[in-house]
């Protein structure tokens, strides 16, 4: 009994071998080879049968390895230009669940956060009209991460953005240098402004932030260096709070997002394909009125227009978020879409400068924000300092362009810088430069979640001049949002654009 088991077993066995053997030779390896000579059949034959299946089994690795990385020099390209464009071409996705519109801080998380959740469930796409981002406003920005704000919403989505630049190398991998550096804002307050700081402090400490209420008396003693004529109370941050590398933050954002598989085109949308959808009834829309949006139009490098299909899009750019929305009719259509969405470039100008004689506050400098919003903080241990001031509504200058106005510091910026240290009297603006926040005319405030009309349209975008520490919770909100269909961990319902509708603006007192 036992050895007809035995021998029914080896049977089986060599068939399955045999069967194998077959399935990968593709060059007549196989003991059925006809052109396999009688002499090496037999030494075949001698050889242990697992040894020789082994050995046949190798060789025919080999060949398919060969099969799939072939040896020797690739045909030579004759036309590079071409041959990159062709390739271009072919990696081009012409459709996707999830087209991202702007590939900066705001968008290239979303892009992360879809993709490290959903990996090959989602195909994602991020359209970014400029890789060099030399205009975006997440590379000039100052990259500044406090919790001292008014809004609940704000205050969380920074603790969160604390958390995640505290555990960044876990999430984000070992070759992302943002390079924290942990140090408090210092926000003070008139007399005017003194209630308002209290009770925000409160909130900012039961929400899990940490910061201290200091008197004039206290802040002289702490920073001796400062004037405090006129100022009633600070706010000085003990934890959480400081600055880092914006760039670093979204290339890391970016490469993680690749990583996992989402696809980014260099190009610019400049327009939406409707489709009109028969079983969708919206707000003072009849049946079969419906417009749904459907692909968007790509300009590419070379001035080609392409198309691409979605399921969802999202605009997240930045400044550019409300020129966008009005490719999709946001603001100039019927209805709820005659409501703009109020995103719009706002002209920021940042002054790099030092202290003569070098007698500027030293290493333990907080970044301190006065009661006119004018900021400044260290840059570098090398005595330089950076800092600026948000123009008032009548003093706007034009957003064409980029280009700095350094009489605007010495008008607006400097007297204050030097009223808050005396030791500011004298000093040399060594270089600055511009860039604008992607500003929300309505309440200064980040825009997020679905848009009211189209049901496959969401918005990140208006965040005013504190979004880059706000990045990794708006694109973790976002992936929430589309995957989970509502928000999970931080509820952002506030901050959609339904309250523009309303009219319910959500103000910030600490926008800076
Ligand atoms: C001077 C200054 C200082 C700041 N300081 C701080 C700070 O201390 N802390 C803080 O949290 N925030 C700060 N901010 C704000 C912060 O930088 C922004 O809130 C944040 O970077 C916005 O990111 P984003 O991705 O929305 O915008 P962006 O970084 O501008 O990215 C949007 C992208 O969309 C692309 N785009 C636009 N239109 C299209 C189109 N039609 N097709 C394809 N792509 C398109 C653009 O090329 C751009 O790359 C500051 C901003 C400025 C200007």
């Amino acid at each position: 009994m036992l050895q007809v088991a035995k021998k029914i077993l080896g049977k089986n066995r060599r068939r399955e071998l045999s069967y194998c053997v077959r399935k990968f030779s593709n060059d007549g390896s196989s003991k059925d080879d006809p052109n396999r000579t009688h002499s090496s059949r037999v030494e075949a034959n001698r050889e242990n049968p697992l040894t020789r299946t082994l050995n046949i089994l190798g060789s025919d690795m080999k060949k398919v390895k060969n099969f799939i990385f072939p040896k020797g020099k690739p045909a030579p390209v004759e036309n590079v230009s071409d041959y990159l464009e062709k390739y271009r071409r072919e990696d081009f996705q012409s459709h996707c669940d999830v087209l991202v519109i702007g590939g900066g801080g705001v968008g290239s998380s979303i892009a992360y956060w879809l993709k490290k959740r959903a990996r090959k469930g989602l195909n994602v796409v991020v359209v970014e009209k400029d890789s060099t981002y030399q205009e975006a406003s997440t590379c000039l920005s100052v990259g500044g991460l406090r919790q001292q704000f008014s809004i609940v919403e704000n205050i969380q989505m920074s603790l969160y953005g604390a958390e995640f630049l505290r555990d960044v190398k876990e999430l984000l991998g070992n070759d992302v240098h943002v390079n924290f550096t942990p140090y408090g804002y210092l926000m003070l307050a008139s007399e005017h402004g003194a209630e308002q700081l209290q009770e925000n402090s409160k909130l900012q400490n039961v929400l899990g932030a940490k910061n201290e209420i200091l008197t004039p008396a206290r802040l002289k003693e702490r920073f001796p260096w400062m004037n405090t004529e006129g100022i009633a109370l600070g706010c000085h941050g003990l934890e959480k709070e400081g600055w880092f590398d914006p760039w670093a933050l979204l290339s890391g954002f970016k490469k993680r997002a690749i990583e996992y598989g989402a696809h980014y085109v260099e190009g610019e949308v400049v327009g939406f394909e409707f489709r009109t959808m028969h079983d969708v009834m919206t707000d003072g829309v009849n049946f079969g009125q419906y417009q749904g949006l459907d692909k968007a139009y790509v300009r590419m490098k070379n001035g080609d227009i392409r198309d691409i299909k979605f399921s969802l899009v999202v605009i997240a750019a930045g400044a550019q978020s409300g020129s966008v929305a009005r490719l999709a009719r946001i603001g100039t259509g019927k209805n709820i879409l005659s409501v703009p969405l109020p995103v719009e470039p706002r002209k920021r100008y940042v002054y790099v400068f030092r202290c003569q004689n070098d007698n500027g506050p030293g290493i333990n400098t907080p970044l301190m924000i006065d009661p006119t919003g004018t900021y400044f903080r260290r840059d570098g241990l090398g005595g330089n300092y950076l800092g600026g001031k948000s123009p008032s509504l009548e003093e706007e200058p034009s957003s064409d362009n980029l280009d700095v106005d350094y009489s605007y510091f010495d008008s607006h910026v400097w007297p204050n810088l030097a009223r808050l240290v005396p030791n500011f009297e004298a000093i040399k603006v060594n270089n600055a430069w511009a860039g604008y926040y992607e500003y929300n005319t309505f309440d200064e405030n980040g825009i997020v979640g679905p848009h009211p009309y189209y049901n496959n349209l969401y918005i990140a975008t208006g965040f005013s001049g504190h979004g880059i520490q706000q990045t990794p919770a708006v694109g973790r909100a976002m992936a929430e949002m589309i995957i989970d269909g509502e928000f999970r961990t931080i509820d952002l319902t506030r901050f959609g654009f339904d309250r523009i509708l309303v009219d319910q603006p959500l103000y910030e007192s600490n926008i800076v």
